[in-house]
């Protein structure tokens, strides 16, 4: 229950990638026909994460994650684009972004963090405000990761694109779970990870629009038409190819049975344990996340009486969970600090079981009643 951390990787996806390690190890730079097998590998791998995004697949820029697309979109276009110091971007972006715009700002960029509603929503008229002839760039993800929340990214590209900047998207959370169309919208980049839709971890990928100007954030070797230097992890870009492919081909009815899932699991939840709330927008979200505030109660005593019965969940995103500072992404919504401590998130994925729902819906008010009984928040 707790794959917006992290996915299985897929037994397709494995048993394409293993003949990479064990037989087609070569080179795909190389001059040799053992090299040249690698390199049409990874044009398929190409094609397939092409027409998941129906984009060109030469709009498609290898990396080794989410991290590294976040890092590049955003620094990429600011070294091309001296003359611009300006970064529009969210409160509720994840890390890779977020620390990223940050440390720009220590290196004079002006910062703009929107903020979001209750819902997790940001202000469309406050972002149009905001846009101006300094704005570089504007990044704002397609989903939230704690919560759901996607965000109306068509309507922000029609903005962003009159303004004359360029958008960024950190759709990490979104790729595989809900349709994405790049012919039909004017995102300039989106950042893509492989350990969130089935394949492994260390593999993502940048969509870089036609056009765009970005000047490279790794440096070296000729690879990926000088975008991105370093050679290819092969085996990693024919797993994400495998995993995009399983997506496209299964995306509508493995999600509504998904969100079926998730619908039984939160609706239980919150009818049989006292004093919960979900958290943020019901309408506009992705199908697989729920997260829920369980007020007076601590979100990692929550997670640790789970762990007992081998349920993983999480109180927020994992990079930010051992410390215990509550969420950034509740915060920015205004949750109160009661229910903001005591949150929890269940992402679920095509291989969760109705059986694994029940379980987690007979455990849950036993433990949240239990935890509330220790509660010195709790008189009554
Ligand atoms: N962006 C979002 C929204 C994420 O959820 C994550 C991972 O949790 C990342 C970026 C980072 O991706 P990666 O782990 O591939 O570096």
């Amino acid at each position: 229950m707790d794959n917006n951390a992290t996915t299985k990787v897929a037994d397709e996806v494995l048993e394409e990638m293993l003949p990479s390690l064990k037989d087609f190890y070569g080179n795909p730079s190389s001059m040799h026909t053992f090299g040249g097998k690698v390199g049409k590998k990874i044009r398929q791998a190409r094609e397939q994460i092409a027409e998941l995004l129906s984009c060109d697949p030469a709009e498609i820029i290898f990396t080794s994650g989410g991290t590294e697309s976040d890092n590049t979109a955003i620094k990429g276009i600011l070294a091309a684009n001296p003359g611009k110091r300006k970064i529009i971007t969210t409160r509720v972006e994840h890390p890779a972004v977020l620390a990223t715009c940050r440390e720009l700002e220590g290196r004079g960029y002006s910062l703009v963090e929107l903020g979001v509603n209750a819902d997790g929503q940001i202000d469309l008229a406050e972002l149009k405000e905001e846009l101006d002839d300094n704005t570089a760039i504007v990044t704002i993800m397609y989903a939230n990761n704690e919560t759901g929340v996607i965000f109306p990214i068509d309507k922000i590209s029609e903005l962003v694109k009159n303004n004359g900047a360029v958008l960024h998207t950190d759709a990490v959370q979104a790729v595989g779970k809900i349709p994405l169309d790049l012919k039909n919208n004017s995102i300039d980049l989106l950042s893509l990870s492989g350990h969130k839709l089935h394949a492994p971890k260390g593999v993502g990928i940048l969509y870089v629009r036609k056009g765009t100007r970005i000047s490279p954030f790794m440096v070296g070797g000729h690879q990926e038409a000088g975008r991105r230097a370093g050679t290819e992890n092969t085996p990693g870009i024919v797993a994400l190819g495998k995993a995009c492919q399983l997506a496209s081909d299964n995306i509508i009815e493995e999600n509504s049975r998904v969100k079926a899932l998730r619908d039984k699991l939160e609706k239980a939840i919150l009818k049989n344990c006292p004093s919960a709330t979900l958290n943020g927008d019901k309408k506009n979200r992705l199908p697989n996340t729920t997260n829920i505030s369980f007020e007076y109660i601590e979100g990692e005593a929550i997670l640790l009486l789970l762990d007992q019965f081998g349920i993983c969940a999480s109180s927020g995103s994992a990079c930010t969970s051992g410390s215990l500072e509550p969420s950034h992404v509740l915060r920015a919504m205004g949750v109160p600090f009661t229910a903001a401590h005591g949150s929890i998130r269940f992402s679920l994925s095509r291989y969760n079981t109705e059986d694994e729902v029940d379980f987690v819906i007979e455990k849950m008010p036993g433990i949240v009643n239990r935890l509330r009984q220790l509660s010195p928040f709790v008189t009554e």
